[in-house]
């Protein structure tokens, strides 16, 4: 039977043209007129003025942190309840994170919990160099409300919209909101390239910086004249070829994965089965369709869940393990953090690919919907605790 991915690519005749294109046209390198026209493009789609094509949304991020003026030393709030690039690129800089809880309702960064740690911040003298905003598994964080704290402080507010491609807030497209935003096109993205990354905003000194940076920080004459040491991180005039490719079908990718999360829905109505709730501000893109076991309700775990699945051939993951349980950061600070706990102890993520069939998403709800039915003739087999 053939295995049921996560959230594979969708690649079409499109991209693959554009790519045998730019591999004929010989601009095989960091630079070439895809680069350019995916930029242009980009920056369309989101509304925004600018967009810099680089290696991967870490990268992006990295970069826009750099951007807004973030430094060795300086504290960096964002959500614990995220990938690890998010923090990692605080870390390059040699600034500290400090990971906030999430709140219930949205899975994003708790406003309340950020504007505390702002004014403790405040009250022991630390400079915050930045706040990332995580607009997780496609939805978007409450930016309204971000923004009128970190306003406040005079801290810049960065989007890591890695996920959220196509996603809204009130309207404005994930992206759109704040000093600038990365987005990730890695190869389980909404759309990808392979690997690479874009970094948006409206300023345009922050996008000529970024492109500064990303490209070994060249003085543009002849000779190679650097003031400061910058990075590799541009993207490949081939990548950004198989990006223009897939940029058009990003309308009916955002269509399709919220019909899978819709599909899921209707389906999984058993005791115990609990979905990530979608915020009245906004419009996720669903990348990802989240739900939560509740192991007594349901009769089996989230690990059973997830076992099941595998041994069915469909792929599951654990919703993102909290970074302020990562030993990589154990020595950062943390306010809160239960609410992130607690939905990395019994959150799952279903496949959700937009190339995901009727047929296929059908496997992995009758998967769960047998595993709930067993486990009703064996009550007692229920509810194992998970060590952390
Ligand atoms: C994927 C992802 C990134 C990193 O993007 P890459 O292109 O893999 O470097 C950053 N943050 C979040 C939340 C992500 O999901």
């Amino acid at each position: 039977m053939k295995r049921i991915l996560l959230s594979p690519p969708d690649m079409g005749a499109n991209e693959r043209g554009l790519l045998l294109e730019a591999f004929d046209s010989n601009w095989i390198a960091p630079v070439g007129p895809h680069i350019d026209a995916f930029e242009r493009e980009f920056a369309e789609t989101i509304g925004v003025h600018h967009a810099v094509a680089l290696s991967s949304g870490t990268a992006a991020l990295h970069l826009g942190l750099i951007a807004a003026g973030v430094r060795r030393g300086d504290r960096v709030i964002t959500s614990t309840l995220t990938f690890a690039a998010t923090a990692n690129a605080a870390v390059y800089i040699g600034a500290q994170p400090v990971f906030v809880d999430v709140s219930p309702d949205t899975w994003t960064l708790d406003p309340d919990l950020v504007a505390e740690e702002l004014a403790a911040c405040a009250k022991r003298g630390q400079r915050v160099g930045a706040v990332i905003a995580v607009d997780l598994y496609g939805q978007c964080a409450d930016y309204d409300r971000l923004l009128q704290i970190t306003d406040r402080y005079g801290v810049p507010l960065v989007a890591d919209a890695a996920e959220a491609l196509g996603a809204s807030y009130r309207g404005i497209p994930a992206g759109g909101i704040g000093l600038c935003a990365a987005f990730s096109f890695n190869g389980n993205k909404i759309i990808t390239t392979g690997g690479g990354g874009m970094l948006v905003s409206y300023d345009r000194r922050v996008a000529e910086r970024v492109r500064h940076l990303a490209t070994q920080a060249r003085e543009p004459v002849a000779h190679y004249e650097h003031l400061e040491v910058g990075y590799n991180y541009r993207m490949s005039n081939l990548l950004a070829a198989v990006g223009r490719g897939q940029l058009p079908t990003l309308p009916s990718k955002v269509a399709i994965r919220r019909e899978i999360n819709q599909w899921y829905r209707a389906a999984l109505t058993q005791p115990g089965i609990s979905f990530m709730p979608e915020a009245s501000y906004g419009q996720s893109n669903g990348w990802l369709t989240c739900i939560r076991v509740a192991a007594d309700a349901f009769g089996a775990t989230r690990d059973d869940v997830s076992t099941h699945l595998e041994s069915r051939g469909i792929e599951s993951r654990p919703v993102w393990k909290p970074l302020h349980l990562q030993p990589a950061f154990r020595d950062c600070g943390t306010r809160g953090g239960s609410i992130a706990r607690a939905l990395f102890l019994d959150g799952l993520c279903l496949p959700s690919g937009s190339s995901l069939s009727l047929g296929d998403q059908c496997r992995v709800i009758s998967a769960i919907e047998d595993i709930h039915r067993r486990a009703a003739h064996q009550p007692v087999a229920v509810a194992r605790a998970v060590a952390v």
